[in-house]
């Protein structure tokens, strides 16, 4: 669905209400995420509805590397060419060459990701390998997107800034879903690189967030994420 004009979400339930998004800056598609689904037909139906190809991804760019994400990567790199594009640290583990490192055990809010931590560290859910073909950083520039360096819920987590529609696109540093909440502590790899990015997720002057789980806030973004500050450190 179009959350602003040129931005579009997609999601699915499985994968805890995971979503991906189409922007279209008028030089074709950036795609950032792909959903659990590994015939990523959600992302398919999207573009066919709104008048779109696959050839019209011009840059599919990841979060980062958690099963929920990158299901339908394989699929859309082979049916668009376009290259992919990810943090170093997570390059390995698109590959397909990498165990995931373990997250807590213990249940953390929103208790019912728990089972999703408990799938992580098992290893149970696999996705269909990839290879990354640039590594970004921050300060690069992918199509509208600005990277922001974001690490904490993973090494290579990054976050994008679209300036010129004062949308956010947070990965999983923020979610809105089961509410909002600055991150879920259970899958937070390294608590105190997580606050410090949040914290500067903060700073930009957003109208628009996206995140990687739950809907999209389509106005008075900044204002959301700075009243839920406090929390970081409860
Ligand atoms: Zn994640
Ligand atoms: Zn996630």
């Amino acid at each position: 669905m179009e959350i602003a004009p040129g931005i579009y979400s997609m999601s699915q339930s499985k994968g805890a209400n995971v979503h991906a998004f189409l922007l279209d800056d008028g030089n074709g598609l950036t795609l950032i995420d792909t959903l659990y689904d590994t015939d990523a037909h959600r992302i398919l139906d999207e573009l066919q509805r709104i008048g779109k190809t696959p050839q019209d991804i011009k840059h599919i760019v990841m979060t980062h590397c958690h099963r929920s994400h990158l299901g339908g990567l394989a699929r859309l790199k082979q049916l668009s060419g376009a290259p992919i594009y990810a943090h170093e640290w997570e390059v390995d583990l698109i590959a397909g060459e990498r165990k995931q490192q373990p997250v807590s055990w213990l249940p953390h809010q929103p208790a019912r990701v728990w089972p999703l931590q408990i799938a992580l560290n098992l290893g149970v859910a696999k996705h269909p390998p990839a290879t990354v073909d640039t590594y970004i950083h921050e300060g690069d520039q992918v199509g509208p997107l600005r990277i922001v360096g974001c690490p904490g819920h993973s090494p290579g987590h990054l976050s994008f800034w679209w300036e010129e529609r004062r949308l956010l696109i947070a990965g999983d540093a923020i979610c809105t879903w089961p509410k909002l909440l600055l991150g879920w502590r259970g899958f937070t790899l390294n608590l105190r690189q997580h606050k410090e990015s949040v914290r500067r997720l903060a700073e930009f002057d957003s109208e628009i967030l996206c995140v990687g789980h739950g809907d999209p806030l389509p106005s008075g973004a900044a204002g959301r994420i700075r009243a839920a500050l406090p929390t970081l450190d409860t």
